[in-house]
């Protein structure tokens, strides 16, 4: 690689991570990559299908003939699935409260992770994720660990549902976060965990402009290095 790098940014639910990730990969001219969107729209066309989420052989089945793709957008990066938008809908309670249990299956996770390191094997990414520091990019050039109180984590998720014209509440939303980072945590491949070499990046009280430029500044300095 040229003057580039991959930059992996891992932590638990709602610690700001693609926010931030996004707007490092536009100041820095880099391709930003959302891997739990991935996982997202898998548990979507299995939802969809009503195949029993315990039947990891019908899902492995299912993702043999799923095409995803993730598009850059101004707002938010577009995900299609079988050449149909779902950027939205991944983004529901019934997806989010399922997909730590797909996530956890091996035959999904050996399909994505090959995609996400074909998604950044020829050029500059930032991904964020939840183990890209330790299983899809090992050997990131800059590696990030994202976390937050998860007081503060549930009341940025309660003012994103809101902005987007979703009911729901605090209490539920600490609890659905709580409960997700638990099972990322306690999985047996690939958990969610902090990569020995990663930097930690509390954003509790911090801007999102404070978190992006101390980004920055890492990459930055390891490209002078
Ligand atoms: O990042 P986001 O919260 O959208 O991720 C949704 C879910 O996808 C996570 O809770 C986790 O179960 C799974 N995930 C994963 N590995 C990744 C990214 C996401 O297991 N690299």
């Amino acid at each position: 690689m040229t003057r580039g790098m991959r930059i992996a940014i891992d932590g638990p639910a709602a610690a700001g991570k693609s926010t931030i990730a996004k707007l490092v990969a536009k100041q820095l001219g880099y391709t930003y990559i959302d891997t739990g969107a991935m996982y997202r729209a898998i548990t979507y066309k299995v939802l969809q299908r009503a195949v029993d989420l315990q039947d990891e052989r019908s899902i492995a089945q299912l993702i043999k003939k799923t095409e995803i793709e993730l598009h850059p957008g101004e707002r938010v990066q577009q995900v299609m699935l079988d050449g149909i938008e779902v950027t939205d809908v991944i983004r529901s309670h019934e997806v989010t409260s399922n997909v730590s249990a797909i996530a956890a299956l091996t035959s999904v996770r050996e399909l994505l992770v090959a995609k996400q390191q074909e998604l950044a094997a020829n050029c500059s990414v930032v991904m964020d994720g939840r183990d890209i520091g330790t299983a899809v990019l090992p050997d990131a050039e800059l590696k990030i660990f994202m976390t937050a109180s998860v007081e503060e984590r549930a009341q940025r998720r309660l003012a994103e549902e809101q902005s987007r014209g979703v009911t729901t509440d605090y209490e539920t939303l600490k609890r659905e976060i709580s409960a997700r980072d638990q099972a990322d945590s306690a999985r047996e491949i690939s958990p969610l965990k902090k990569a020995k070499d990663a930097i930690i990046i509390d954003t509790t009280g911090k801007t999102i402009e404070e978190v992006t430029n101390s980004i920055v500044n890492y990459a930055e300095k390891r490209l002078s290095q």
